[in-house]
């Protein structure tokens, strides 16, 4: 007796020593996410995990699905059947093609099983030999595999493949930040570079309505939605900073609108990121990208929140961003043309290294605490 399987190996997870439990359980929760909907079992056995009982019409949803989930080092569609030499033949014989190189790769996770793996490897090559007059045994570098892995409990794993995972840490592992999600390239980008690294990832996104359309606003939502694939997340977070930006405009010398306007955001992410147990802020900035992304730009809105902020791009350059954007979906949403805030009240020259004390200054002629309960009072949560 055969059946189609999904067998998934993880990836730095085993590295943790006594946290290993922990981080097991967590993978287990992600994955069981991931197949929701679908019928399946799955089981840990020892150093990975088995998808089985699934309907194998759907094996290409359940690959599709898990080759999204973090954690994931590698994962082969192969066969289980018993640990007998007839039995894994006739699982080899549907893995390995009718011509060409190929060898047989042997693990033996079972040491009670009575072969060693070079006598599985001989027995099993000598039958598909004797089987396929057209194939012939290449061990440097063969044209196809066929592994075997020997299992507790009398059971034989064949597969032909080893597939690359998404590799990073489960969600959930790394703790919690709140990101600062804008409807651009970076700010997406960045949010999934966290979650790669295990990171709870939580959007909130601030928006300048009437300023801003409602069409700049699905385009964050749609955004969020697709890094959730990867993230987990199930809601998006809007926060309207309208008065405050009409307040900088009217009261602020002009070139210091974005610098004013991105210590706004950063106290409000920080006092709502308190609020849900969220340890540090994400935003998409790259050093020296634009005029606000210096190292002064930056300091100064660190400067108004204790907690860390993490910028997962800094060291990036756009097109770097922009490969990783188009592979995991966000390019074609983030190009349209919708503005968020940012863009409304630009100056014409904004200034690229601000002194704090001149911003400290000017934010003076502000109700700083006034204006962020005021906008703390515009929350809105969409969940998806
Ligand atoms: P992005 O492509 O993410 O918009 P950007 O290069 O356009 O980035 P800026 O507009 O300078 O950069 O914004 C820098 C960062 O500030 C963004 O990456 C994002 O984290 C945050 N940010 C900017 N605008 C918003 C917004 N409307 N809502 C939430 N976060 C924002
Ligand atoms: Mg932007």
């Amino acid at each position: 007796m055969k059946e189609k399987v999904v067998i998934i190996r993880y990836a730095e997870i085993h590295l943790k020593g006594k946290n290993r439990g922990f981080f097991e359980r967590l993978f287990t929760v992600n994955l069981e996410r991931c197949l929701k909907g679908l019928r399946h079992e799955l089981r840990r056995t020892s150093g990975r995990y088995l998808v089985e009982k699934f309907d194998p019409d759907r094996v290409e949803e359940i690959e599709s699905r898990i080759s999204n989930v973090f954690g994931v080092h590698s994962y082969s569609v192969g066969l289980k059947t018993e640990a007998d030499f007839d039995a894994i033949l006739e699982c080899a014989l549907e893995v390995c093609p009718e011509e060409g190189t190929f060898k047989v790769e042997t693990h033996r996770g079972d040491k009670r099983f009575p072969y060693t793996s070079m006598e599985v490897n001989a027995e099993i090559g000598a039958r598909l030999l004797a089987a396929h007059p057209k194939l012939s045994v290449d061990v440097h570098s063969p044209a196809a595999y066929v592994y075997v892995d020997i299992r507790e409990r009398g059971a034989a794993l064949v597969f032909g493949e080893f597939k690359k995972g998404r590799g990073g840490m489960p969600v959930g592992a790394s703790g919690k930040g709140m990101l600062l999600i804008s409807g651009g390239i970076d700010s997406p980008v960045a949010g999934y570079m966290m979650a790669k690294r295990g990171m709870q990832v939580d959007c909130l996104h601030f928006h300048s309505y009437p300023h801003t359309n409602e069409l700049a606003k699905e385009k964050v939502v749609s955004l969020a939605k697709t890094i959730s694939k990867f993230t987990n997340a199930y809601r998006l977070t809007t926060i309207s900073v309208t008065r405050i930006q009409e307040e900088i405009h009217a009261k602020c010398a002009p070139e210091l609108n974005v610098t004013l306007l991105r210590r706004f955001m950063f106290r409000l992410a920080e006092r709502l990121a308190k609020k849900r147990g969220g340890q540090c802020l994400i935003t998409g900035e790259s050093l020296g990208q634009v005029a606000s992304q210096t190292i002064e730009g930056m300091t100064s809105s660190n400067a108004v929140v204790a907690l860390p902020v993490l910028r997962p791009l800094v060291g990036f350059d756009k097109d770097e961003i922009i490969e990783i954007s188009r592979k995991i979906g966000t390019y074609e949403i983030s190009v349209e043309p919708y503005e968020d805030c940012c863009t409304v009240f630009l100056p014409d020259f904004p200034a690229i290294k601000p002194k704090l004390s001149f911003i400290e200054e000017e934010e003076k002629k502000l109700d700083v605490e006034g204006l962020v309960e005021d906008a703390l009072a515009s929350v809105e949560v969409i969940s998806f």
